[in-house]
């Protein structure tokens, strides 16, 4: 049973160029991680089995601007630390997307100090924030799926001069917490 069946038969399957390469372009999302801190430790997390980021075709975390299309920030950034990752952002080949992930990355967090940017996207534009201290790996998931939906629809926006604008999207928690597989007493004996 394949998709031949449920075509009629003697039928011409025709598409779009473009709809094809939207299709295999998030299918094939590689990440740029540039993890600072704690929040990085979810990000690792995120790749591995449990999580298992290669259902979404991103596990191929690449450390060469160059090969990626997803710069994922995550943990806070400090002054001297913003122009390498401005020249990581200039370095990665378009079409590319930008996550900020947890507070640190978004806001500067609790680090309200004049050493640590209080926002990424005040230097580089951020296309989808993945909000929490640490975001939960399913957050982070939810961050690269909303980017594969935007690639899909092939719905980017640009400025009159043609520049992609940044899309500026905030991810919602929408995940139940699982119970505990057994009950816990404290205290009774
Ligand atoms: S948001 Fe929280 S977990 Fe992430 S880098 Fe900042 S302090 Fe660490």
């Amino acid at each position: 049973m394949g998709i031949e069946a449920a075509l009629p038969t003697d039928s011409i399957l025709t598409t779009q160029f473009h709809r094809i390469s939207n299709w295999a372009r998030r299918s094939s999302v590689w990440p740029m991680p540039f993890a600072t801190a704690c929040c990085g430790i979810e990000l690792m997390a995120t790749a591995c089995s449990r999580f298992d980021l290669a259902r979404f075709g991103a596990e191929v975390m690449r450390f060469s601007p160059r090969q990626s299309d997803l710069l994922i920030v995550a943990g806070r950034v400090s002054i001297k630390t913003l122009p390498v990752l401005q020249r990581i952002y200039m370095q990665m080949a378009e079409p590319k997307w930008v996550i900020s992930m947890g507070a640190c990355a978004s806001t500067g967090g609790v680090f309200d100090t004049y050493a640590v940017v209080q926002g990424v996207d005040q230097f580089i534009p951020v296309d989808v924030y993945v909000p929490g201290c640490p975001p939960r790996p399913e957050m982070l998931i939810e961050g690269i799926m909303a980017i594969q939906k935007i690639i899909d629809n092939d719905n980017l926006p640009r400025d009159p001069e043609g520049k992609r604008l940044p899309l500026q999207l905030a991810v919602q928690p929408n995940f139940q917490p699982t119970p505990q597989p057994v009950d816990v007493s404290i205290g009774a004996s």
